[in-house]
């Protein structure tokens, strides 16, 4: 847990260098974070840098481990203050939570949870096709015949050679 307090920024800006690591089910991400957290008035932040991420999944294809090397790009808005929840029936106005809003992380009103932010953007941008590497042939190739040709095996093919 990294918990920015926002009271603690002195200038308009605060450089972040943050690593941490999160499992999502049998998933597990190392995070390397590095950017600024700005400040754009009394009500907001804006979160921008990059996140070095090793992802390590299941392979899609064949079961196996896939490790995932991501270059994720963060900017955000931050808006301090969870959304307020309107009764049923109440008028829409514009600042509903819609989809639109998918950009903006709403955070405590006196301090950010990054490695919440970071986990939820990271997993936005996690890819849905998992693959342990571009020509991973699936299940039935892990059983290749590579693996099946023992020193018998290739001996007797040797000869086999020879003898023709
Ligand atoms: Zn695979």
């Amino acid at each position: 847990m990294k918990i920015i307090i926002y009271n603690e920024i002195e200038d308009s800006s605060l450089a972040i260098e943050h690593s941490f690591s999160f499992e999502d089910g049998s998933d597990r991400a190392d995070i390397q974070f590095e950017g600024n957290l700005l400040k754009v008035d009394n009500a907001g932040f804006y979160l921008q840098g990059v996140a070095d991420v090793i992802y390590n999944t299941i392979c899609d294809r064949c079961g196996g481990t896939a490790v995932l090397k991501l270059r994720a790009d963060i900017s955000i808005n931050i808006e301090r203050g969870l959304p307020i929840t309107k009764p049923v029936g109440f008028a829409a106005d514009e600042h509903e939570m819609s989809d639109e809003d998918g950009d903006s992380f709403y955070s405590e009103p006196d301090s950010l949870d990054l490695e919440e932010l970071l986990r939820q953007e990271v997993i936005l941008q996690v890819p849905a096709k998992r693959i342990c590497k571009e020509d991973c042939q699936g299940l039935e190739y892990k059983d290749s015949p590579e693996a099946e040709i023992t020193p018998i095996n290739s001996l007797a093919a040797l000869k086999a050679l020879k003898e023709k």
